[in-house]
């Protein structure tokens, strides 16, 4: 796979009908892979139940669809909101370097509850292509587990906490994740 993670957000329409999802009903996500990345369907279940296709899906998950909340309700704790933007930097930055920091972010906003994995797949190099959704945006992620070992995880999640407190650069990380083997 050339690009080994990807963000995809959640519709606000049904890809097969075109009509509106429905506020707290629930909805079917569907991860297809595409060249460079996955397309994201969002359906009603109905339709995904009764639409032909002839495609298997990589992913495929239940939930419930949320309309977005209006401007003001969308405010954060500052340091969640930091932790988001930095994935979704890091995500856009798209640096195979950067792929041990990446996962570790996302399991920290797995543990602060504002992702939830809906979806593993291990692969042949015994890495595994992890999806997360967020909680609040719908927004799916694609995300490499690298199979870190354990003692390295706790010196990536310093880079991830110099990263967030701005003490160190993405490019500072970048380069010294780049001279150490960490996976197993
Ligand atoms: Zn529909």
């Amino acid at each position: 796979m050339s690009q080994e993670w990807n963000i995809r957000s959640r519709g606000h329409v049904c890809t097969i009908c075109q009509k509106q999802l429905v506020d707290k009903a629930p909805v079917v996500s569907v991860l297809k892979e595409a060249e460079g990345g996955y397309e994201r369907l969002d359906c009603h279940p109905e339709c995904w139940n009764t639409a032909p296709r002839d495609w298997e899906p990589f992913s495929l998950w239940e939930g419930v669809y949320k309309a977005p909340p209006p401007p003001d309700a969308r405010k954060e704790p500052l340091k969640k909101e930091t932790a988001d933007e930095l994935l979704r930097r890091l995500i856009s930055l798209d640096d195979p370097a950067m792929k041990n920091v990446v996962y570790v972010l996302a399991v920290m906003l797995e543990r602060s509850k504002i992702l939830v994995e809906r979806d593993a797949h291990e692969q042949e190099d015994r890495t595994i292509i992890r999806v997360y959704e967020h909680r609040k945006t719908g927004e799916s992620f694609v995300v490499l587990d690298p199979r870190l070992r354990l003692e390295n995880i706790a010196e990536v999640q310093q880079q991830v906490v110099a990263l967030l407190s701005g003490t160190k650069t993405l490019g500072e990380v970048s380069e010294s994740a780049d001279a150490e083997p960490q996976t197993t």
